[in-house]
Order: structure tokens, then C-alpha cells, then sequence
């Protein structure tokens, strides 16, 4: 890479925390884990009640799943400030919904990583469950939230869609047999030579009859 531009080596950035408002203030590491502490970048100090500006009062702790590292959990442990308004006493803590959305256990990096990994990299739920160091129905639940998440918000995606690919994925091994997803994809950007697949939806049940029912539910432009 002769033109490469090399920076200053950084563990924020390598770790992509900088694009959930975090920064990394140190490290553990462990044999089968890394820790690494973090804290929130923006101050968030202004009173959501009367609007005055609050005083710090005490920080308290987040725990986060963020995505492996070398196939090593990596575990994201937040610092999070509280504040206390001096006119109206209301406390508050630092606003965190960019690092994970409200009360969840994996960093909204974690979720990428998983879903990609299940979609694009075949990964089976217990291999993400694994590679997030979480429960298997920890994984499941928020991958498939987030799949849903990223689909439904985004009313454009079939727009332009040509070429469309089928992927049947056991998702869940269970005693009475297996239950499947089919994973539907858009196939046009490779097609065309413009760029990668495009995740389009995730529907239960084997691919024939998920495919069928799927196309029938669209319109039919
Ligand atoms: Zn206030």
C-alpha cells in the first residue's frame, strides 16, 4: 500500500467506539476475553426538566457485548455520569442510545457484527452468541430485533431491487426438529457490478414456501 496514510494507532478507533460516542480509557485483558473501560463523550449535563445546567453528582456502570476481536469476546464496561439539577433536583444519567438502544445487553456494533455474521458469513446463532459472549437467547432475540429494526425503517429498500437471492438458514435447532429462516437478498448491486448484496428481509420457514408467500405479499411493481 504505497499511498496508504498511516495514523496514530488508537484503541477507540480501532475498536469502531468512536461511532457510538464512546472512548476507551483502558483495557484488560483476559485469556478467553477483553475488557475494555469506557466513557461517554458528550456531557449530556443539561437539566431534561427545566432546562439548567446540572452539576455531576456520582457515575454508575453499563455493561455492553460489543463484537469480537480476534474471535475474543469483547466486553465494553461504560462509565456513566450522573447529574442532578440544583434548581429543580432531578437527576439524570448520560444519554448512552448511541452505543446500545435502552436496556440492551449488546452494543449496537455487537448487533452489526451479528447480523452480518448470520447473513453474509453463515455463522450459526450459537457461533454469535459465542463470538458476543452472551446467552444463545440473548443473541437471538436482539440480531433478529435489529435485522427487523434495520429493514422496516427503511420503506426504500426494494426500490431498484432486480435480481433477488434466497438463503435458507437453520435458525434454531430444537428437539422436534429444526425451525428455519429464509433470508431474502438483493442481488442487483452485485449483478451490476455496483456494489455488495443487500440484506431485503428475514421471514420464517423453509425457502420454497417462505419465498412464495413473501413474493405474494409485495406489490407487484
Ligand atoms: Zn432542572
Amino acid at each position: 500500500m504505497p499511498d496508504a496514510t498511516f495514523t496514530r494507532p488508537d484503541l477507540t478507533t480501532f475498536t469502531r467506539l468512536d461511532g457510538l460516542g464512546l472512548e476507551v480509557t483502558g483495557q484488560l485483558l483476559e485469556p478467553d476475553r477483553s475488557v475494555l473501560a469506557c466513557r461517554v463523550v458528550e456531557p449530556d449535563d443539561w437539566c431534561r426538566r427545566c432546562g439548567r445546567q446540572g452539576v455531576p453528582r456520582d457515575t454508575v456502570s453499563r455493561e455492553l457485548a460489543h463484537e469480537p476481536f480476534g474471535w475474543c469476546p469483547t466486553t465494553l464496561v461504560l462509565t456513566v455520569r450522573r447529574y442532578r439539577c440544583k434548581e429543580c433536583s432531578h437527576v439524570w444519567r448520560q444519554d448512552t442510545t448511541a452505543a446500545a438502544p435502552p436496556r440492551a445487553k449488546i452494543s449496537r456494533a455487537g448487533l452489526r457484527w451479528g447480523l452480518v455474521g448470520i447473513v453474509v458469513g453463515h455463522l450459526s446463532m450459537a457461533r454469535v452468541a459465542e463470538g458476543l459472549g452472551v446467552a444463545w437467547n440473548t443473541a437471538h432475540d436482539a440480531v433478529l430485533a435489529e435485522g427487523r429494526r434495520l429493514l422496516i425503517e427503511d420503506p426504500t429498500r426494494l426500490d431498484g431491487v432486480k435480481v433477488v437471492g434466497v438463503d435458507e438458514h437453520v435458525w434454531r435447532h430444537t428437539r422436534r426438529g429444526d425451525k428455519y429462516v429464509t433470508v431474502i437478498i438483493d442481488l442487483t448491486p452485485v449483478r451490476d457490478g455496483t456494489g455488495p448484496s443487500r440484506l431485503l428481509d428475514v421471514v420464517e420457514g423453509r425457502s420454497k414456501k417462505a419465498f412464495k408467500d413473501w413474493l405474494a405479499e409485495r406489490d407487484q411493481a
